[in-house]
């Protein structure tokens, strides 16, 4: 018998490294089905339309929400509106393909409510300081913003018991690997 494709939620504090993380899953395993998500920030310099996110404004998004195009939607870091598009996530597993969302705290526990069936996969840094580090290191946002973001990062951080797996960002092609072994195979410290 062959199994259903498995939706995988990674989710974890901010600058954890979920994105990179994701990145390289894209790169090396095109298997692999991303979700692109909606958002209403502003781009980022590189970032394309349809690859890293679909920008749209206010009005669309409020749009998608109103027709339930969305699989969850929150507001991350006070700032802007992220959601995940419900039809390709569908599409992805009836075609058999292991799909993956890298979305927010918030995000996840929603999924966790609409499809129970669905791996929750929390990503946690080496340690505070190491988590801090990043932060900073990334350099993108401004003072007041990262403040916010740390703010965030701690309560995230009390939140990895809600979660069916944890992996360590040790090194972020490890993480990738374990990731995508999740994927396939049997999930091994789920609580149920
Ligand atoms: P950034 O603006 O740095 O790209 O992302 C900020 C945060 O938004 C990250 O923690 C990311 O995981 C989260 N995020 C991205 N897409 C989604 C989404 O579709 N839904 C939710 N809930 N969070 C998202």
């Amino acid at each position: 018998m062959t199994e259903p494709s498995r939706l995988i939620v990674l989710a974890g504090p901010t600058a954890v490294g979920k994105g990179t993380v994701a990145a390289d899953v894209r790169r090396r395993h095109p298997e692999v089905w991303l979700s692109v998500s909606a958002t209403t920030r502003a781009p980022r310099p590189g970032e394309v339309n349809g690859v890293h996110y679909w920008f749209v404004s206010d009005d669309e998004f409020d749009a998608m929400v109103a027709q339930g195009e969305l699989l969850e939607w929150a507001v991350v870091h006070k700032a802007a509106r992220y959601g995940t598009p419900r039809g390709p996530v569908d599409a992805a597993l009836t075609a058999g393909q292991p799909a993956m969302l890298e979305i927010d705290l918030q995000g996840a526990r929603q999924v966790r409510e609409n499809m129970p069936e669905a791996v929750l996969v929390f990503l946690k840094p080496p340690s505070w300081d190491e988590l801090v580090r990043r932060l900073v290191g990334r350099g993108t946002e401004s003072e007041a913003e990262r403040e916010r973001r740390l703010e965030t990062a701690r309560a995230e951080l009390a939140a990895e018991s809600e979660f069916d797996v944890t992996i360590v960002n040790h090194e972020v092609h490890a993480a990738a690997e374990q990731l995508v072994a999740l994927m396939v195979g049997p999930v091994s410290n789920r609580s149920d």
